[in-house]
């Protein structure tokens, strides 16, 4: 029987971790990988579910991927993910060609799932409380990054959000397996790891606790950054900041999700901190490691947000002078508490304060940006930039991306880089020019 798999991934870096582990295990069961989906005999989409859109997207795609089985009957058409958790039978009864849909927890036993499908349409959707898939090697791809999941669902249940209900209850990898997995990275040539979980620093594994696993990955020989994300304002422990400072590889960069700066919101959202408290968190982190970068997560538009709510979010982002901001409009999610709430902010002026913050997160950007000419900055390589195969670039010690002229570095190679000029979404070094390096690769402001 053809065993040729092509995995396609949409959303989040947790996915693309998950594709990694899906691809890990189906090469032990003797697939082989292949690049295009009309080379393959199985195709898995590996979907999200956060936005109405996402979802939508992946539709019109799984709408041309039947047309693989028309051609070719024995094709095995399936979908894994976040969507496929979700929307269970709905998406087979939507996309009556779909054999296969499994959920983020089904993965262990896709070799016999895929097998079943071949015979009649198969559904795996049950939610686990013990997977962690902590065992398992992934398939990573090649570059300077690795991604090890730590920890896997969420207990935390932001009334925008419907992660806990499709990815499950919270669960933490065992600390062994955690750090065979750096290793493993760290032998395959990996230089830097980013440990993901949905909220990364709520991480513990009996007595070790983030801040243990941020020391013990700190001393694997290889490995030169230590990165996390997302974690959670309220989970971010003195212990976990005493780490961030003390651990010589995590570098002085934090994601650090704030979402409105209105208390009122926050309430709402079920963040469980006020502004007042994530602002005495960005002193204290900030006390712990002088000159660290932060960056965060905003949804403008959220029912009920007001206009003075909306005049908090903007204060509070120019008080905290975030590096960089990845702001969202909100949009109603079904399954999440908020859904079931009438939506106070019409479009147009959703689009208004979108546009506002993104403008002046662009203006904080290049400002924290420029004060960074003439300074050294520390950069991993990753490689050639799209635009000009001469300019390299990779990021520095505060996630800024740096683009330098290339004369002869290779990827993964730790490089100072002397900072000549600054755009809001990167930094140059000497005879970089401005122009030549496109906003669009770096889509964070
Ligand atoms: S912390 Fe909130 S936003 Fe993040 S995954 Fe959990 S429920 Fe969703």
């Amino acid at each position: 029987m053809e065993r040729r798999l092509y995995i396609e991934t949409y959303g989040c870096q947790m996915n693309v971790a998950d594709s990694e582990l899906m691809q890990g295990l189906l090469d032990r069961a003797g697939y082989t990988r292949v690049e295009r989906a009309d080379e393959a005999d199985v195709i898995l989409v590996n979907t999200c579910a956060i936005r109405e859109h996402a979802e939508q997207r992946i539709y019109g795609r799984l709408g041309e991927l039947t047309r693989h089985k028309l051609r070719r009957p024995g094709v095995v058409l399936g979908v894994a993910g976040c969507m496929a958790q979700h929307l269970r039978a709905k998406l087979i009864e939507r996309v009556p060609q779909l054999d296969l849909v499994v959920g983020p927890d089904g993965y262990r036993h896709l070799p016999e799932l895929i097998d079943e499908a071949r015979e009649e349409p198969t559904l795996a959707v049950r939610l686990s409380r013990v997977e962690t898939y902590g065992d398992l090697v992934p398939a990573r791809a090649d570059g300077v990054r690795a991604w090890v999941s730590i920890m896997r669902g969420c207990d935390k249940f932001c009334t925008f959000c419907i992660v806990p209900y499709v990815r499950g209850r919270e669960r933490s990898l065992p600390v062994g397996d955690v750090l065979r997995q750096v290793e493993h990275a760290a032998a395959e040539g990996f230089r830097e790891i980013v440990f993901l979980g949905q909220t990364v620093n709520a991480y513990r594994d009996g007595d070790v606790d983030f801040a243990e696993l941020l020391a013990r990955a700190n001393r694997v020989e290889g490995i030169v950054r230590i990165r996390f994300t997302s974690p959670h304002p309220s989970d971010m422990s003195d212990r976990a900041i005493e780490a961030l400072a003390a651990c010589e590889k995590v570098p002085p960069h934090v994601h650090l999700p704030l979402q409105s700066g209105s208390n009122s919101v926050l309430e709402r959202m079920r963040r469980t901190y006020t502004m007042e408290e994530y602002t005495a968190l960005v002193g204290r982190i900030r006390r712990a490691v002088p000159g660290v970068a932060l960056s965060t997560d905003i949804i403008v538009g959220f029912p009920g947000e007001t206009a003075e709510d909306f005049e908090a979010t903007r204060v509070a982002m120019r008080r905290i002078g975030f590096e960089s901001a990845f702001v969202f409009k909100y949009s109603p999610r079904s399954g999440a508490r908020s859904a079931e709430w009438p939506e106070t902010v019409d479009e147009e002026e959703k689009t208004r304060r979108i546009t506002l913050l993104i403008e002046e997160q662009k203006g904080t950007s290049l400002l924290k940006n420029q004060a960074d000419i003439g300074s050294i900055a520390q950069v991993l390589v990753e490689g050639p930039t799209r635009r000009n195969p001469l300019e390299w670039f990779g990021k520095s010690a505060h996630f800024k991306t740096t683009v330098f002229p290339h004369r002869g570095e290779s990827v993964g190679d730790l490089i100072p880089v002397r900072v000549a000029s600054a755009t809001p979404h990167a930094l140059l070094g000497e005879g970089v020019r401005a122009a030549s390096f496109a906003a669009t690769e770096d889509a964070t402001v």
